[in-house]
């Protein structure tokens, strides 16, 4: 859908937009550990850091983590010098691990080739691991103040409810894009991106904006129109498919079980894992057990959603006493904490110890 050319769009108009978000945020910015005392401009790592940690992960989730993040690695140099291992098992419970791959990627590039400097612009932040264009739009804007359009779900939404863009999603992008770009001032770049994510977080809300306390609101066409809360238009939902696997929980009967590292490429790359079969969406999971042996149905499913699919494992028991494969550790009971475990693997191993227990 175009967006109207009127006066309402002109750059006057919009201008007054972006001041009064302004005067909003000075009044309301939300307190987040990443962020600098108002009027003061962060440094790039805290503010690389969070954005990271930001792609798929709500601000209060990643608030504890963040701030332990800084404590252990309090510069760029720091992180670079810490392992992948280190990174990828303080990153557990965040998900989506080839973030940590990346971040730690990205430290050794700017330790090496920035002299531990990040690059101040969109393009020389894209060149870095694991920095997308909304990623690269928000560290230019909030670190080094440069008018960059950022578009986030919460921009998205505060920008098809102010301009009524009707279109459904993803269609919609460009001209939700257009309008962010449009509304973006010269002045205090970094301070509106800000703003803009604020107010669609504590104000403009997906059910039930709360258009009373939004400084944009007379000038809202959703609001006008009655149909804000319907904004943006969204395609309908696919159910996600399920794929099945077989989880192998091998004790060797001194208080250690069989963990295998997965390969450093692809979902939950570099993680440690309970070692299972390949995970199918057609027919019965493939038998794969890791060592020769005798191996029990626990009766246990461990689900998990990933974003494009449903895993389902089914977990077999096996005890063997034998040499860990190459790829595999033996790895004490009581000190799993110290692995790098995504969720879905702790789940498999919450369950094989609450059997383990029932048997006992
Ligand atoms: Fe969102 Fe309401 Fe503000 Fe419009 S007036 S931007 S719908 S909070």
């Amino acid at each position: 859908m175009m967006i109207r050319k009127d006066w309402r769009n002109s750059g006057e108009a919009m201008e007054a937009k972006a001041g009064a978000l302004l005067a909003w945020y000075d009044a309301h910015r939300r307190e987040l550990p990443w962020r600098a005392p108002p009027g003061e401009r962060p440094e790039p790592y805290p503010v690389w850091l969070s954005e990271i940690m930001l792609q798929q992960t709500v601000a209060a989730a990643v608030g504890p983590y963040f701030r332990r993040f800084v404590e252990r690695w309090p510069d760029v140099g720091a992180l670079a010098a810490a392992s992948l291992d280190e990174v990828l098992q303080a990153w557990q419970g965040l998900g989506y691990y080839a973030r940590a791959r990346n971040l730690h990627a990205a430290a050794r590039t700017v330790a090496s080739q920035y002299g531990g400097r990040f690059p101040d612009s969109e393009a020389g932040l894209r060149a870095l691991p694991g920095i997308g264009a909304y990623t690269a739009a928000a560290i230019a804007a909030i670190a080094f103040d440069r008018r960059a359009t950022v578009v986030d779900g919460n921009v998205e939404r505060v920008m098809a409810r102010l301009f009524r863009i009707e279109t459904p999603l993803p269609a919609a992008k460009k001209a939700i894009r257009s309008a962010a770009a449009g509304l973006t001032p010269d002045t205090r770049p970094g301070d509106y991106a800000q703003a803009v994510m604020d107010l669609g977080a504590t104000v403009c809300l997906p059910r039930r904006p709360r258009c009373g306390a939004c400084p944009w609101s007379g000038a809202c066409r959703g609001r006008a129109a009655g149909i804000a809360g319907s904004l943006p238009v969204k395609p309908p939902k696919r159910e996600r498919p399920v794929r099945r696997g077989i989880a192998y929980w091998t004790e060797d009967g001194a208080g250690r079980v069989l963990l295998r590292r997965r390969p450093e490429t692809g979902l939950l790359g570099g993680m440690m894992e309970v070692p299972s079969g390949p995970w199918v969406e057609d027919g019965p999971p493939p038998e794969a057990p890791p060592l020769e042996g005798a191996w029990a149905p626990l009766g246990a499913l461990a689900r998990h959603g990933f974003t494009h699919f449903v895993l389902e494992l089914d977990i077999r028991t096996g005890t063997s006493a034998g040499a860990a494969p190459e790829d595999c550790v033996w790895a004490p009971i009581d000190a799993l904490d110290g692995y790098a475990l995504p969720t879905a693997m702790k789940k498999v191993v919450r369950l094989a110890l609450a059997g383990r227990d029932r048997l006992i």
